[in-house]
């Protein structure tokens, strides 16, 4: 769908620059995804902070990190627009691992073109995302010596091994990341090319149940019939938790839920998607139950109990008469909004005493969901943005299956959060041959650029 959209003779100069200076963007953001910024195995992420705080002041955004407990954040603002609105742009410098290191086609920290593709390890998960949005506000800066609103840029360094801190920094700093809301540019576009906006995500909670019986393993023969199977318990007790029907029964477990609205549901329906495709790709003759869901429905507006793994007794080749003193069982559940990690595990561990009280139950904490209404004036920006800068309308996601700290901006800041994606479907991030699409770069440039342009010209500051 084309846009009629026109761009205003501003943001026209700012494209023209970017179209102008399209190489030495692609040479600058090579040689940052470059330096190594490994934040599992501590390489190179203080010296990339570093890096990034000069590449701000170069902007000519005040910038600084600011030390945590484990890796810095880097911050950076341009706030010379009092009266107009606040965009938080938000992004991570740190990277995955690379290995298996043989089974890149060129060295991960040697960014090569091939195809009408950078290949580097972070160049889509984040480094070339967040570049394209430093390259759109540079641009601004360059062409009119001003942003058309205030921005701040926040970059985590931890985001790779799950984001153990940014809940508590911005919780900490909340007064200095005051915003009017949140971009994200991280993941990946539609596999048929076309843009997107997500407005929401689904939490997660993650639990343990152990059952132990006797004291070690014994012979089913001689002690079958007499000491309780702790494999059996664990079965009883699961089968407590859901219905073959696919209905969870852990009682007020989905008490908080807030269900979707017309707007919402309408959105879902209208993502293209081939079912049949997408069975054939994973080998499946059905879908879970309960049946009759549509495909997005059943990942954004439905919370899920996943059995993760169940340990228990003699796996091995042939037969072992054995009766397994112990039990394992690992589990999430998906949740959606308005659901909570804390009390939905609480009700879990409820439900596992009333129904098998003499099995373990050990909580491993969770994520909180995130979703900003799609009627969100932020929302309608972000449209009109894209539409200026790449000429089709964005593909609108309610919310997305999988979890993402979009709670910390959304409930601890108070501010709606969007993600909004400029890499490739198939770019291959957490593995070998990370790559992003030139083009899906320059159109993350162009974006962020026209972002920054409607947020100045058709909002108010709220905060
Ligand atoms: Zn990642």
């Amino acid at each position: 769908m084309m846009s009629k959209e026109m761009a205003s003779a501003r943001l026209d100069a700012v494209f023209r620059h970017i179209d102008a200076n399209k190489d030495g963007f692609l040479r600058r953001v090579m040689d940052y995804v470059r330096h190594p910024s490994i934040s599992a195995q501590n390489i190179g992420v203080a010296e990339v902070a570093a890096l990034l705080v000069d590449m701000l002041g170069e902007l000519g955004l005040e910038a600084e990190t600011v030390p945590t407990a484990g890796h810095p954040m880097v911050l950076g603002r341009w706030e010379k627009k009092p009266g107009a609105p606040t965009i938080l742009l938000y992004g991570h410098y740190d990277v995955q691992p690379p290995d298996p290191l043989d089974a890149w086609l060129s060295p991960p920290f040697e960014p090569t073109i091939r195809d009408g593709r950078i290949y580097a390890r972070g160049i889509g998960d984040n480094k070339g995302q967040h570049f394209a949005q430093l390259l759109a506000i540079e641009s601004h800066l360059k062409v009119h010596g001003e942003l058309p609103c205030n921005v701040i840029v926040l970059l985590e360094g931890e985001e790779e091994i799950g984001s153990p801190r940014i809940a508590d920094f911005v919780a900490k700093h909340r007064d200095r990341l005051k915003a009017d809301f949140v971009v994200t540019a991280d993941g990946a576009i539609h596999d048929s090319g076309a843009p997107t906006i997500k407005y929401g995500v689904r939490g997660i909670a993650s639990f343990e149940l152990r059952a132990k019986h006797a004291s070690r393993d014994v012979h089913s023969g001689n002690f079958g019939g007499v000491v309780p199977n702790p494999v059996w318990t664990l079965v009883h007790l699961l089968a407590t938790m859901k219905t073959p029907a696919g209905e969870i029964t852990i009682e007020g477990s989905h008490d908080a839920i807030v269900p979707p609205t017309e707007l919402e549901l309408a959105a879902a329906a209208r993502l293209p998607h081939d079912l049949d495709a997408a069975k054939a790709k994973l080998g499946l003759l059905r879908l879970d139950e309960p049946a009759g869901r549509g495909y997005y429905d059943r990942l954004m507006f439905h919370p899920t109990l996943t059995i993760n793994g169940l340990h228990g007794g003699y796996g091995g080749p042939g037969m072992k008469t054995v009766l397994p003193c112990e039990a394992f069982v690992k589990c999430d559940i998906r949740l959606v909004e308005a659901m909570t990690p804390d009390d939905v595990l609480a009700k879990v561990e409820a439900h596992v005493k009333k129904h098998a009280p003499d099995v373990e139950f050990i909580s491993r904490g969770g994520m909180l969901p995130s979703r900003v209404p799609m009627t969100s004036p932020y929302g309608a920006v972000i449209r009109s943005a894209i539409e200026l800068a790449q000429g089709v309308t964005p593909l609108e996601y309610p919310c997305t299956g999988g979890s993402l700290p979009d709670y910390v901006f959304t409930k601890i800041l108070g501010v709606s959060a969007f993600v909004v994606p400029y890499a490739n479907a198939d770019e291959a991030n957490h593995a070998p041959n990370e790559n992003m699409k030139i083009d899906c770069f320059f159109n993350g440039i162009r974006t962020g650029a026209a972002l920054l342009d409607r947020v100045g010209a058709s909002l108010k500051k709220t905060s």
